[in-house]
């Protein structure tokens, strides 16, 4: 008798643990897993907020990407020296910000294969006429925006002296508009927007410096084999050129 009894209750207890093994499968399956981009949306056409939501090249590379992945994508916004610690602890996953792979940066983290060809160029007030090209900027106030390749090359070539440091691109470009510093070193496409939004600043033709734009990962992440498959298939299909054009018009993507 005690034995049919300890049966029975050993038959419930399997069919419990299997039915609860069952529906722990189906939660799975139904909820994708979350991939968390750290990213600094004050970069636009890369990262910038429409609304409440943030929209740009890299925020829709990366949605495409995670689908490729078969994740969901989660996008967090922070300054954009704290993406690369970010990755690091594991709070975020990836990075995507327009973020240049430099040698110092590829100590700390892995990069992606490179998806764009990016920048820096020098912004002037429109009727500066001593600032022409790089060579002028010498003895110059300087604006950069913290911790990017403008700040790191600017006050490598200029002398950190030279340097204004601020927390947003778009600070750095207004406090030109205002005359309180000379020049503001800066990728090409967010030059041409804050420029557009600021009357009386300008371009200069002579470029700075060329660089690569990457997704940067913890060290040794698994991730980034598949991104460089999901990357290499979004260029191949068209999909990313596509991204591109709505953001930057129809100037050719490298
Ligand atoms: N490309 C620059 C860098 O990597 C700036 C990036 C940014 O400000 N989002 O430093």
């Amino acid at each position: 008798m005690k034995k049919k009894i300890l049966s029975v209750v050993l038959a419930a207890v399997c069919v419990l643990s299997l039915a609860a093994c069952g529906s722990k499968a189906d939660s799975k399956e139904s909820k994708k897993d979350t991939i968390v981009m750290a990213t600094n949306a004050e970069f636009p056409p890369y990262e910038y907020y429409e609304g409440d939501k943030v929209v740009g090249i890299d925020a829709e590379f990366a949605a495409a990407i995670a689908e490729k992945l078969g994740m969901e994508l989660k996008i967090e916004d922070m300054a954009f020296d704290s993406i690369i610690p970010a990755v690091q602890s594991g709070k975020a996953d990836f990075g995507a910000a327009g973020m240049t792979v430099t040698d110092e940066r590829k100590s700390q983290v892995d990069f992606s294969d490179s998806y764009y060809t990016g920048r820096q160029v020098i912004i002037v007030k429109e009727d500066n006429t001593e600032i022409t090209g790089p060579d002028d900027l010498t003895g110059k106030k300087i604006g950069v925006q913290l911790g990017t390749t403008g700040d790191i090359y600017a006050s490598g070539d200029y002398g950190d002296e030279n340097i204004e440091r601020f927390n947003k691109g778009f600070e750095a470009v207004q406090s030109l508009g205002q005359g309180k510093i000379d020049a503001v070193v800066i990728d090409d496409q967010p030059a041409k927007t804050f420029v557009e939004e600021n009357e009386g600043l300008k371009i200069l033709d002579t470029e700075y410096v060329e660089e690569d734009y990457a997704l940067c990962f913890k060290k040794d992440s698994d991730l980034v084999d598949q991104v460089n498959d999901a990357i290499a298939a979004l260029k191949a299909d068209g999909t990313f050129d596509k991204i591109v054009e709505k953001y930057i018009g129809t100037e050719t993507a490298e």
